[in-house]
């Protein structure tokens, strides 16, 4: 169900392992994606699928400083190149691999799990049934089941690809965190922090985007826009040209899914938004092949599995042990960082990228195996400032933190 990234990436590697799929999405799978979706370039290189990247950067910066004098404004060289994917190539290259399967153009409204098959029925009326199904909907499923855990942070951004009076980062360059706070009032500064992402797309167009890293209640979109425009003029810069809006809310800490339900899912809809970066993309594509195949082993075991069986199969390849321990550890951090102030918060981040590389970049793609991961966190606190670590312990009490 779905035909997202998440929906074509497990539909794709389901037929490489042999197994007869039918789709089902509200909108035909051609359908442009709406967002863009960035990744560490390294990341699509240990997958072989580096030639996806539509952009690339090798100046990959960050800001942290306040912003003033010569000091403030130094960049963090992250010397580690950064892509945005060609939409079009990364999905066509993943409809290419589900070869025939067809799709039909539903919208599904209940499912009910019968035993040894589900069914699925849509606003339209018509029923689908399958041994398994696989709910790939987004993270406003409402078929899956998590436990309420409170307010969920939202990480929330305005963007514009578009023309500027005068460019908002150097050529070739990609900012991934702008935190320089210059711009903001004092008032402002006790708000929720926000950082700019931007970068440079060549002929004169850049994409600049106020993004709030996760927050609750999340940041308005028009309050994006006036932190942008106001980061912009400081600088004196204006937009002369929008070419592409993007309005930008989704849930970084979504409670993981209830493991021993009947309906499994991948995607937004199990929880898989890294909880401290807000990616995706990469875990769908490293993470979609070996769940494809453990379902196929589970499918060909005779007799047959219940249709929850195999959820429940599904559920613990996808969320193994481990891998709920180190979404815990990242959840737990996150609602850390969401207490910080604006100063704590670029003391925490100038700290983070003061790692060593394959620790920061494995961290932030979720790659290090659970010790490996601890030890990192150890190495953070160790090389952090005492009120970072305090932050780090206890966590700040301020207006905007969901503790
Ligand atoms: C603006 C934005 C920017 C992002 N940027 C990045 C990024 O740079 N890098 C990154 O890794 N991640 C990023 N993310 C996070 C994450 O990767 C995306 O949210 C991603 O689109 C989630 O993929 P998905 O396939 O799970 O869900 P979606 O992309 O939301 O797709 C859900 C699909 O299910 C269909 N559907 C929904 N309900 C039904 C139903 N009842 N019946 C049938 N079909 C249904 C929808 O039509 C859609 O096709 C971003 C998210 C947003 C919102």
């Amino acid at each position: 169900m779905g035909a997202g990234p998440a929906a074509l990436c497990i539909v794709a590697e389901l037929v490489e392992q042999g197994l007869a799929v039918n789709a089902l999405a509200s909108h035909t799978p051609e359908r442009p994606w709406p967002n863009t979706y960035g990744i560490w370039a390294e990341e699509l290189e240990s997958l072989g699928m580096a030639s996806l990247l539509g952009h690339r950067w090798s100046d990959t910066v960050s800001f942290f400083g306040d912003g003033q004098g010569d000091e403030g404004q130094l960049p963090v060289q992250h010397q580690f190149d950064y892509g945005l994917f060609d939409q079009g190539a990364l999905q066509q290259a993943l409809l290419k691999r589900c070869g025939d399967v067809s799709w039909n153009l539903e919208t599904a409204k209940s499912i009910n799990v019968l035993g040894s098959e589900t069914e699925v029925i849509c606003s339209s009326g018509n029923t689908f049934r399958a041994r398994l199904v696989i709910d790939a909907s987004g993270h406003r499923s409402q078929f899956i089941r998590r436990p309420n855990n409170g307010p969920v942070a939202q990480q929330a951004a305005y963007g514009v690809v578009g023309r500027f009076s005068s460019s908002p980062v150097s050529k070739e360059q990609f900012v991934l965190m702008d935190f320089r706070p210059d711009h903001l009032s004092e008032i402002e500064k006790k708000e929720p922090p926000t950082f700019l992402y931007a970068m440079d797309f060549g002929e004169g167009v850049f994409f600049v985007e106020e993004t709030s890293l996760a927050c609750f209640p999340p940041l308005t979109i028009e309050k994006l826009k006036e932190r942008l425009i106001k980061r912009l003029s400081n600088r004196g810069i204006e937009i002369k040209e929008i070419l592409h809006e993007e309005n930008c809310l989704f849930p970084m800490n979504l409670p993981l899914p209830d493991r021993k339900q009947p309906l499994l899912a991948f995607g937004g809809s199990a929880s898989m938004v890294h909880p401290a970066s807000g990616y995706m993309v990469g875990a769908l594509l490293r993470r979609a092949p070996n769940l494809a195949k453990q379902l196929s082993k589970a499918m060909a075991i005779d007799p047959p599995l219940d249709s929850a069986v195999l959820a429940r199969r599904g559920w613990q390849v996808l969320w193994s042990r481990e891998l709920v321990q180190r979404h815990r550890l990242y959840q737990f951090g996150l609602k850390r960082l969401m207490s910080f102030d604006e100063a704590s918060l670029r003391r925490f981040f100038a700290t983070f990228f003061r790692l060593p590389k394959k620790d920061w970049s494995g961290f932030l793609a979720n790659t290090l195996p659970l010790p490996d991961l601890i030890l990192v966190m150890l190495r953070l606190f160790w090389i952090s400032p005492w009120r970072v670590r305090w932050g780090m312990t206890f966590g700040f009490r301020s207006s905007y933190s969901s503790e």
